[in-house]
């Protein structure tokens, strides 16, 4: 089964996705996820990346859609594959087509997270996420012990109230 998670930036689709996958059978493709170790890895795909999140701005749709494709051939979403942060453009989603047909697969569900900004604002401005396996938690400070994986809790630049209102700005255009 292949689901597709939509809305704004901390709506909690990246709670839920891990959620859904496991009670498919599915695997989480969350492309912020993504993005996130190639930085930390400093590979090109992350050098690329880096400016236009710290900003709060999209990454260019090739390299997005390059990413899912890629991630889709792999054994691990033979099952199925929740996807977390895609599509975010509607050239992403025309390509999102083409991607999906690749790898032989149909979207069975799309799922809306529909919350107001005034919640994401107060989400974002107090989550941390685990620099390890990226876990969100709300309500947790810098510094703690992830939950899962013993991994250090940290803020995201993105999560700063300049970047917040960009990605709301950039969500809604
Ligand atoms: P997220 O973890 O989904 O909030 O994504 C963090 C950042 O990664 C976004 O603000 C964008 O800079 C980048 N990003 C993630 N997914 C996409 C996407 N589908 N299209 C463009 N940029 C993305």
């Amino acid at each position: 089964m292949n689901i597709l998670l939509f809305g704004k930036p901390g709506a909690g689709k990246g709670t839920q996705a891990p959620k859904l996958a496991e009670s498919l059978g599915a695997a989480t493709l969350a492309t912020g996820d993504v993005l996130r170790s190639a930085v930390r890895e400093g590979t090109p795909l992350g050098r690329k990346a880096k400016e236009f999140m710290d900003r709060g701005d999209l990454v260019p749709d090739d390299v997005i859609l390059g990413v899912v494709g890629e991630a889709l051939a792999r054994p691990e979403y033979a099952r199925g594959a929740v996807l977390d942060g895609v599509v975010r453009t509607v050239p992403q989603a025309e390509g999102m087509h083409r991607v999906l047909k690749a790898s032989g697969r149909t979207l069975d569900a799309v799922v809306y997270f529909d919350i107001d900004n005034d919640h994401i604002v107060e989400r974002l401005s107090g989550r941390t996420v685990c620099e390890k396996c990226q876990t969100p938690y709300t309500g947790r400070n810098a510094g703690e012990a992830c939950d899962k994986c013993g991994g250090t809790l940290v803020r995201r630049k993105d999560d700063e109230p300049d970047a917040i209102r960009n990605r709301l700005k950039v969500y809604e255009a």
